[in-house]
């Protein structure tokens, strides 16, 4: 593929991941004044080398055309509230979409909630109903760090893979509801101890300028898109002029966007539902029949892409992603988007993500490419070793 070309491709994979990048669609400011005072913009270096990666992660999004799925379903004596199929928004829509699980719940009458699924979503949901007053038990094959939410990049991106074009409409007035109480809560979590949330600035490079995106990856579906009914949450992205940024680049891009600091935000959220008299119980259920032996007569199913088997719900696609985790810098405070990797500064390690790949769509396979992410790595590399010095 043509580098030019490219680089477009790139850049649309990280438009559609974050609101913030769509935002720019519109319209970005163009900021000429200097960013220093000395004349020199200047930023610290990541130590990018592989024998510094330290893991490599992959997990499954769990994709559903159609968008997540919240609703009730009667199962014999049960009353079951789905909440999953978040594709890659499941963090960012956790808060959301657990309200609305949550409403549903409350129309049963019930004071003791199940929860099947202890990720972004069962935590969160498990935490907003025990704040309502009833007594919850969360049943998981796993919990933190082993479930693959831990296995997030961790930005704000509420409309990530969050259902195809053709069923965009049908979701959109609900998504908005979902982003905008998702995003009211993060701010409360912001200046925590640990750091569970924080805002962090980041730069998209390009050879190109940056133009209208569709977010198209050769043989993943059309998604839907989302970013122009939330533009007023977050700043929009900036164009920096050369000589007020240091990256040999000619089209650089200032985002602002949440980060979530994944292991600092998960043990948070497991100590505040420990804290809270949350009860866990650590089993995996086959078939939803054994569901029916729960003392709860509701139950809140966040399964997530376990989901597709426990349910036979075969509209749960896995869409593969892969991440590596490079020793911690806490100097680096900023994300970038470059050819082909996006990174995420993270408390717990620098996150260095591969996207733009292909093969991801309907592929369930989570054994790691280690030689994607060392090339990954390498070009992170690349990007540090030509951007200039103060
Ligand atoms: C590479 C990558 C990067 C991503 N980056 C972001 C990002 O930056 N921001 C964002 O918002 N989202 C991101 N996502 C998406 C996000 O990770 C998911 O949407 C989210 O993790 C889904 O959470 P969940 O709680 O539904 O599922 P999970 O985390 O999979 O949790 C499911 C829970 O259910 C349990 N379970 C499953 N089956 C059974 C069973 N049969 N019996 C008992 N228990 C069961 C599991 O043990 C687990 O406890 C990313 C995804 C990928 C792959």
């Amino acid at each position: 593929m043509e580098r030019r070309h490219f680089l477009r491709q790139a850049g649309t994979t990280l438009a559609v991941a974050s609101t913030a990048g769509l935002a720019a669609c519109a319209g970005p400011r163009v900021e000429s004044r200097p960013t220093t005072t000395g004349g020199t913009f200047s930023l610290p270096l990541i130590r990018a080398s592989t024998d510094r990666i330290t893991g490599i992660y992959v997990c499954t999004r769990p994709y559903r055309a159609e968008g997540p799925r919240i609703e009730t379903q009667k199962l014999g004596k049960k009353t079951v509230v789905h909440n999953y199929g978040h594709g890659g928004s499941g963090w960012s829509l956790s808060w959301g979409s657990g309200t609305l699980a949550l409403q549903m719940v409350q129309a049963t009458g019930a004071k003791e909630l199940g929860v099947i699924g202890c990720g972004a979503i069962g935590l969160t949901t498990a935490l907003l109903a025990q704040r309502a007053g009833l007594s919850v038990r969360i049943y998981a094959k796993a919990l933190p760090p082993d479930v693959f939410s831990m296995r997030a990049s961790g930005l704000w991106t509420p409309d990530s893979r969050i259902c195809d074009a053709t069923h965009a409409p049908a979701l959109a007035d609900r998504w908005e509801m979902m982003t905008r109480i998702s995003y009211a809560r993060y701010q409360s979590l912001l200046g925590l101890p640990g750091k569970p949330v924080e805002w962090i600035d980041g730069y998209s490079l390009s050879d190109a300028p940056f133009g209208k995106f569709h977010g198209d990856v050769p043989d993943e579906p059309e998604y839907g898109e989302f970013g122009d009914r939330v533009r007023d949450l977050t700043p929009r992205p900036v164009e920096l002029s050369p000589g007020n940024h240091p990256f040999p680049e000619p089209y650089v891009r200032r985002y602002t966007t949440l980060m979530f600091n994944i292991s600092s935000y998960a043990s948070y959220l497991m100590n505040e539902y420990r804290a809270a008299g949350g009860k866990i119980e650590i089993r995996e259920f086959e078939h939803p029949e054994q569901l029916q032996q729960l003392p709860e007569h509701t139950l809140v199913n966040a399964t997530g892409y376990g989901a597709r088997a426990l349910f036979n719900d075969e509209s749960v696609i896995p869409v593969r992603g892969q991440t590596a985790r490079l020793i911690p810098q806490p100097e680096i405070t900023y994300g970038l988007r470059a050819q082909d990797i996006s990174v995420v500064p993270r408390s717990d390690g620098i996150m260095v993500q591969v996207i733009g790949d292909t093969g991801n769509f309907n592929n369930a396979d989570i054994t790691p490419h280690r030689e994607a992410s060392e090339a990954a790595v390498r070009e992170l590399a690349d990007v540090m070793a030509k951007m200039k010095r103060a």
